[in-house]
């Protein structure tokens, strides 16, 4: 085939073994612990919502790395969310909650980076999102773990500290959405590929990170991702 452009080159994280798992989509879930959701305003009981961040938003950071990440465009407000990502290695539609797990590939830690205030702005305007949540390098993500290799993760810790200091606490048993539902309610919605990743939502604490300030995000049996903002 003859390109008039030379072709983006392949999104891609890497995996613990030394290959990489190639990006298709990335899904988002909103406000899936209950504490993060009254942080933001809201009940926390609510159908499961989505949007979306191109795949060329990934910072992917290899095992044992600190990512770099350049504090973004138009905003004043860049907030930190910790969050599991689901890697999907077989495709479908309208998957069943019990048949979701023969969906996923692995897991990994993710930071679902937001310019909250641009993200306020539209919804106060009842406008899409995309501004404050789909930008560049806005979905930094640490190596992913087969699932071969850690089993189904259905709870354990999952924290984010800034600087050495604890601002992200919940526990993956808390999600109001488990991962197997966000995948029912997901395939319903889109046809699901290899190569999604989907990052399901994100505990109590988001705050406000600055140039020069260290994340640090953990979740039991999947390490460390650290990201400096620069
Ligand atoms: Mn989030």
């Amino acid at each position: 085939m003859s390109f008039v452009l030379t072709p983006p080159v392949q999104t891609a994280v890497p995996v613990a073994d030394g290959r990489s798992f190639p990006v298709h989509r990335i899904y988002c879930v909103g406000r899936n612990y209950v504490e993060h959701a009254i942080e933001m305003g809201h009940s926390g009981r609510e159908p499961p919502f989505f949007f979306l961040k191109p795949a060329d938003a990934v910072l992917a950071v290899a095992d044992g790395q600190t990512g770099q990440m350049a504090y973004p465009s138009l905003s004043s407000n860049l907030h930190h969310e910790i969050e599991l990502v689901v890697a999907i290695g077989r495709g479908g539609r309208n998957i069943a909650a019990a048949d979701a797990a023969q969906h996923i590939w692995g897991y990994g830690i993710g930071l679902d980076m937001t310019r909250r205030d641009l993200q306020n702005d539209m919804k106060k305007q009842g406008r899409p999102w995309c501004i404050g949540k789909a930008f560049e390098q806005s979905a930094p993500i640490g190596p992913i773990h087969p699932i071969a290799r850690t089993g189904r993760l259905s709870k354990g810790a999952i924290t984010l500290h800034v600087n050495g200091e604890l601002r992200q606490k919940g526990d993956l048993g808390d999600l109001i959405w488990s991962v197997d539902e966000i995948i029912e309610h997901l395939s319903t919605a889109w046809l699901l590929q290899p190569g999604d990743l989907i990052y399901t939502g994100t505990p109590a604490g988001v705050g406000a990170v600055n140039k020069g300030d260290l994340m640090e995000g953990r979740i039991e049996g999947l390490g460390a991702l650290r990201v400096v903002v620069v």
